[in-house]
């Protein structure tokens, strides 16, 4: 549960868990505890209260404690008068309530005893009196609830990417979603944003972006230097793109979706949802809510650079990489019975463009003369008795009017020195052991901005 008032939204630094907080009826103040129905880990610990943006914070199903959170409902602000040891304390709920999908379906039919049934088989050994608050709590919420129901972007899912053969299908799931009566996280909700997003997702292309190139890719987003996007840079004007695994500071988005707009970019990162549910909640909820829920949303206006802060790092990486022609693109097969729906439905073949890294025969060849790009490591290759690796690294390609600004290029991998030398054993380094060095430019706003955090919603 949330507070409308920013300072009461506390998590735990040690366990992640959003806190209660209580106020003092006859001093006012403010105490900090762990909910009573979550199992707080390490066990026994004292709640350390820190703002709720500090704390990669965990979030639970306000009615059972499940990560999986799949709605958000929202009642008028409730509290509780707690009886203590110390006195009487208020608890401050506030207005909006996490619930996963089965406490979900409860809610919605208004059915305490299923609430109850399922706190009891989520947390067997809940004390009385915990099970007792739960309830009343439980009940409170079903007596206020208010119209409208959101779209968690809170809690956790099991990542789980997407198979390109299903792509397709997934985006009209999602384009239902954007379209339906449901609230939606994020901003996304203002319908002079959803609406533009539904009518992309329909237009979009369709990316998914093999295993070789989501990990060159998330590594490269890493050091990503700020970058003025341009028409060229990326691949259609709307799309969505899935990569072959997770990507992101969190290791959950597996998928993103752009839209071209006269403000610029806007781009949604999705995390999957619904894995890992028992197969009679599964049905109803991919009809719902479908494959992707909306986890980062960032507009990025003409002109402003995106670097390696910015949550849309990653896509707009994916997008360089296409854009510098690292890569090739091939039709990937589609599920057949996706491609049957379409043709029933009089729409074209659905398309999905499968993204992989161009074959090893397009990188520069080892200690090549023609490269701009001299570092440390870079003393003529023939004085070398041994050969060693380079590390895939951005450096500044000079471009535009006299090539006075510079856009980043990413250099893969390669093996320098002279070919009939052996390969010294302390050089030979996984493409991605380690951040590629930072790019010769300074970074933008190095030191004045705060760093985004991955729910970060720019707004213009
Ligand atoms: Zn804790
Ligand atoms: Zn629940």
């Amino acid at each position: 549960m949330t507070s409308p008032d920013a300072d009461a939204r506390m998590a735990c630094r040690v366990c992640g868990l959003p806190l209660n907080r209580y106020v003092d009826l006859d001093t006012g103040q403010v105490r900090y505890q762990h909910p009573a129905r979550v199992v707080a880990e390490p066990a026994g610990h004292r709640p350390d209260p820190a703002p709720l943006d500090d704390v990669d914070a965990r979030h639970v199903c306000d009615f059972c404690s499940d990560e999986r959170i799949a709605y958000t409902f929202h009642t008028v602000p409730i509290s509780a008068v707690v009886d203590t040891a110390g006195g009487q304390v208020v608890e401050r709920y506030g207005t909006d309530w996490s619930a996963c999908f089965p406490c979900a379906m409860r809610v919605r039919d208004r059915d305490l005893d299923g609430l109850q049934q399922r706190l009891h088989q989520t947390a067997p050994h809940l004390d009385p009196i915990a099970a007792g608050a739960a309830r009343v709590m439980q009940q409170a919420v079903l007596q206020s609830l208010l119209p409208g129901i959101t779209v968690a972007n809170l809690g956790r899912w099991p990542a789980t990417p997407l198979p390109a053969a299903t792509l397709p299908k997934v985006r009209d799931r999602l384009a239902n979603l954007l379209t339906g009566p449901v609230g939606l996280p994020l901003g996304l909700t203002d319908p002079a944003v959803r609406g533009p997003v539904a009518d992309s997702l329909r237009a979009a292309r369709l990316f998914w972006i093999d295993p070789e190139f989501t990990e060159l890719a998330e590594y490269a987003a890493g050091s990503l230097p700020a970058t003025h996007l341009t028409a060229a840079d990326v691949p259609a004007p709307h799309g969505l793109l899935a990569w072959a695994h997770p990507v992101g500071p969190r290791a959950d988005l597996v998928a993103a979706s752009w839209t071209s707009g006269p403000h610029g970019l806007r781009v949604v990162g999705y995390r999957s949802i619904g894995a890992g549910l028992p197969a009679e909640d599964l049905q109803p909820f991919r009809e719902q809510l479908g494959w992707l829920g909306p986890r980062v949303h960032a507009q990025l206006p003409p002109g402003e650079p995106v670097d390696a802060s910015s949550p849309a790092a990653a896509l707009v990486t994916t997008w360089l990489l296409i854009a510098q022609r690292l890569t090739e693109t091939t039709p990937a097969p589609v599920d057949k019975a996706i491609r049957k729906a379409y043709r029933r439905n009089g729409r074209p073949d659905p398309e999905v463009r499968l993204v992989r890294i161009r074959g090893a025969s397009t990188v520069r060849p080892a200690g090549d003369a023609a490269s701009p790009h001299r570092s440390a490591d870079d003393r003529p290759a023939r004085s070398r008795d041994h050969r060693w690796w380079v590390k895939a690294h951005w450096r500044g390609q000079p471009y535009g009017p006299g090539r006075t600004l510079r856009r980043p290029l990413l250099v893969l991998p390669q093996l320098r020195g002279p070919d009939d030398k052996p390969i010294r054993a302390s050089t030979v380094v996984r493409m991605l052991a380690a951040a590629p060095p930072p790019p010769e430019q300074p970074r933008h706003g190095d030191g004045q901005q705060p760093t985004p955090t991955n729910d970060s919603t720019p707004t213009t």
